[in-house]
């Protein structure tokens, strides 16, 4: 019989529920069990794909090309899994799915109503999961916080499986203990709310992961403990941490991977692994590196009210963190706005300060006229370039209209009548558009790319054949690829007999480092495991003397 973790969320979100649950699934693996993450995501939409970044943050992209919550990207970057569309849902897609189930007679004429028909559709998405991964432990986070009424459903199906298997399923509550400053203590009210409202579900947290400031101390423990019936044992200190791949270490200070086990009914299958003693080690060496190299990402700022919305790119950070450490460099990430570089173009200076710039993905044309300017200063300037997706069309862009004299060349994204669309739209895309068929219909997930000797890119990946995911809808217009090339564009990798270009490059004796892929390779690194690009760009930014 397989067993489930649920975690879900109290008083706040956003208080990293999706590293906790990435955690708890690490902590398990390292006593050698099989384990596999699920997040749900309370919205209507089907996917995230459709959402804009204001409203969303990241879109991650599994390799099967399902867009996604960036908390399967911490799944991924934690477990170093490769996981599919099964570890996902949505309200959208478990009515979507269920909806379809009724329109072809599944249900035999049944009236099919929300309770119970919904979180048995739930339940039954999770054992397909656990039966396609063959996990033996699933663990479900549960997005947005406990008392949103759109939690409600999948909390109806936490409860339903622990009733059927109460001895199987555990119920982890991610809380937040507020502090107000100076002589103030951390706020346990807040959390015993929380508990409550999941009472009135029907439903008692197992554990409690206390998340904070500050460690928890012996009262506010015990205020929780003795307020909720929960065990002092089972309420487990969260502090904030700088380096998030040391939670999963902090946890098992807790002993939690045992306490888990333990409530589960299980024993370790075998001591904690040599993956365990690397990532001790590499976290002990990440907090005593000195050298830092500082690296900006040239994009446009999404605002909210007076807020700035930090984590659109967290992957991008991520792999930057994952090569830099493991090259022996603590980052130092600034993100610089494109749209400052149009109203003053002396500002471009400051990317003289950076030892590398990377322009990221991006859709529309806020901030673009900015990020071209940026590309030809860190091409004039040897500055080392990194481009990511629309980093890499901008590029080509900025090449076209500066080294090849195509005056005012542009995507077609921004500027359908250029005279020279040098980016253009895939094909099979323009039909699609039209009927307006947006959702899931990029051109998304992996996707095989060749790898050309001698290159930068082939000194990076050593091999000549990759796969990589992608998220796009345009691409550089076959019909320029003659000319790029002519004026010393490199195209280091293509796919699809060199129609599709996928990473584009300046030759290494006029550019240490000026590349941009059409893929995301942001996607695939993993703490431990960074990505062969963010590697190579790195390297020669830290060659570049700021
Ligand atoms: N907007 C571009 C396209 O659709 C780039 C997308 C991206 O950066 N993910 O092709």
């Amino acid at each position: 019989m397989p067993k489930y973790i649920f975690v879900c969320g109290g008083v706040m979100s956003g208080v990293g529920k999706g590293i906790a649950t990435a955690s708890i699934a690490k902590i398990l693996s390292w006593y050698g069990y099989k384990v596999t993450c699920i997040k749900i995501d309370p919205y209507v939409n089907v996917d995230a794909g459709t959402m804009n970044p204001l409203e969303h943050g990241e879109v991650f992209v599994l390799k099967d090309g399902t867009e996604c919550d960036q908390d399967m990207g911490h799944y991924e970057r934690f477990l170093n899994q490769e996981l599919t569309k099964v570890n996902y849902m949505t309200t959208g897609s478990v009515y979507l799915s269920l909806i379809q189930k009724e329109r072809s007679l599944f249900f035999d004429g049944k009236c099919v109503e929300v309770v119970p028909h919904v979180p048995l559709e739930v339940i039954e998405k999770i054992n397909r999961a656990q039966k396609l991964t063959q996990a033996e432990i699933v663990i479900t986070e549960i997005g947005g916080t406990v008392g949103e009424y759109q939690n409600l459903l999948f909390l109806e199906a936490v409860r339903i499986l622990k009733l059927k298997n109460p001895k199987d399923v555990l119920l982890v509550l991610v809380s937040y203990l507020p502090y107000q400053g100076e002589g103030m203590e951390l706020k346990t009210k807040p959390t015993q709310y929380a508990i409550r409202t999941l009472n009135s579900a029907g439903l008692q947290p197992d554990f409690v992961l206390a998340r904070a400031l500050f460690p928890l101390d012996e009262v506010r423990r015990e205020k929780i403990s003795f307020n909720c019936g929960i065990s002092k044992d089972n309420i487990i200190s969260a502090p904030d941490e700088k380096v998030v791949y040391k939670i999963p270490l902090n946890f098992e200070k807790e002993k939690m991977g045992i306490k888990i086990l333990k409530a589960l009914n299980l024993k370790p299958k075998k001591k904690k692994t040599n993956d365990f003693l690397r990532w001790q080690k590499e976290i002990i060496k990440i907090e005593n590196l000195k050298q830092e190299i500082k690296i900006g990402i040239v994009g446009k700022y999404f605002k909210t009210g007076n807020f700035v919305l930090a984590d659109a790119y967290i992957s991008v950070i991520e792999a930057i963190k994952h090569a830099s450490w493991s090259l022996g460099y603590q980052p130092k990430i600034d993100w610089l706005n494109s749209e400052e570089y149009e109203k003053d173009k002396s500002k471009l200076e400051e990317l003289k300060n950076y030892n590398g710039i990377i322009i990221p993905g991006g859709f529309g044309s806020r901030g673009v006229e900015g990020k071209i300017l940026a590309i030809k200063y860190c091409r004039e300037n040897k500055i080392p370039l990194l481009g990511l997706c629309y980093g890499l069309q901008l590029m080509v862009v900025e090449f076209a209209r500066n080294v090849c004299g195509l005056k005012d060349a542009h995507t077609t994204e921004v500027n359908p009548k250029t005279k020279y669309p040098v980016i253009d739209i895939l094909e099979e895309q323009k039909k699609l558009l039209k009927e307006k068929l947006y959702g899931g219909t990029m051109r998304l997930g992996d996707w095989e790319c060749e790898i050309k000797k001698g290159t930068i890119a082939w000194k990076a990946y050593k091999t000549t054949k990759v796969l990589e995911r992608h998220r796009h809808r345009y691409e550089v217009n076959t019909k320029y690829h003659k000319i790029l090339q002519k004026n010393g564009f490199i195209f280091s990798s293509t796919s699809q007999n060199d129609l599709l270009v996928e990473i584009g490059e300046l030759p290494q004796n006029i550019h240490p480092f000026f590349l941009g892929t059409q893929f995301h390779p942001e996607l695939k690194s993993r703490f431990l495991h960074p990505h062969p690009l963010f590697i190579e760009f790195i390297k020669k930014s830290a060659e570049n003397k700021t």
